[in-house]
């Protein structure tokens, strides 16, 4: 099974379209939740995701834009960008969001998927090899997609025990084998490791490979759709940095 995993997309749509443009014939397309927030057309990317019949999770700002009390604790921008997309979605959209499980496990195969860790589904930033330890520990299936920090990285057991945390630059290739292993893909509509292009993974079930990827997408479009919605200028402008 060929499968597209994508992440953060954030209501960017061109950032979307480049990737579903790019990602050649799949059998499947899941998502790792923050579907919405900061960016411009989250009816736009809610619909794709319902014409790919994408399999996904619930992200901070997925539950944000449902009425999450939890808008209180986000950055000044990210607030504002978050009651903007409370006030401007769809009743369609803010039903496909609340509706997203916090932790799915696919069927037939080898992943769990979640948008922070496994043990705080939500909320917690999976960044370090200390907590890569502590929540592989509490997976049920060997393999693990995360998002949620926007950067592309993978913690996996070390043969003699440990954990190692390795950087993915675009093109790197992992095999998976029976190890414990966790799999950021990126970000699709905010990359944060100071590559502006859109980061998505594809993952061959089959030969057991996962292959990180960039495709370059209308920044401008994207920034220009933000003024005109007034989002905050300083999250218009980290989309030109992938910051
Ligand atoms: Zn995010």
């Amino acid at each position: 099974m060929r499968v597209a995993v994508l992440s953060d997309i954030h209501s960017n749509l061109e950032a979307l379209e480049a990737v579903l443009g790019s990602m050649g014939t799949v059998d499947a397309v899941w998502h790792l939740g923050d579907v919405v927030g900061y960016g411009p057309e989250p009816d736009g990317v809610v619909q794709r995701l319902r014409d790919v019949a994408a399999v996904g999770v619930k992200g901070n700002h997925d539950d944000a834009a449902c009425g999450s009390a939890a808008i209180a604790s986000f950055n000044v921008d990210a607030r504002a960008a978050a009651e903007w997309t409370r006030a401007h979605i769809g009743e369609e959209t803010r039903s496909y969001l609340a509706a997203l499980p916090e932790l799915i496990a696919p069927a037939g195969s080898s992943f769990t998927l979640v948008h922070g860790s496994p043990r705080h589904p939500i909320w917690e930033y999976l960044d370090t090899v200390w907590a890569a330890h502590e929540n592989l520990a509490l997976l049920e299936t060997p393999h693990c997609f995360v998002g949620h920090t926007h950067v592309p990285i993978v913690f996996r057991q070390r043969r003699g025990g440990g954990m190692a945390a390795t950087a993915v630059p675009p093109e790197s290739r992992l095999r998976l084998d029976d190890r414990r292993v966790v799999l950021n893909p990126g970000s699709v509509g905010q990359p944060r490791d100071g590559n502006p292009a859109a980061s998505y993974v594809i993952l061959d079930t089959d030969a057991g490979f996962a292959t990180w990827r960039r495709v370059a997408y209308d920044i401008g479009a994207t920034q220009a759709a933000m003024i005109v919605a007034g989002l905050p200028p300083r999250l218009v402008r980290r989309l030109s940095f992938g910051q």
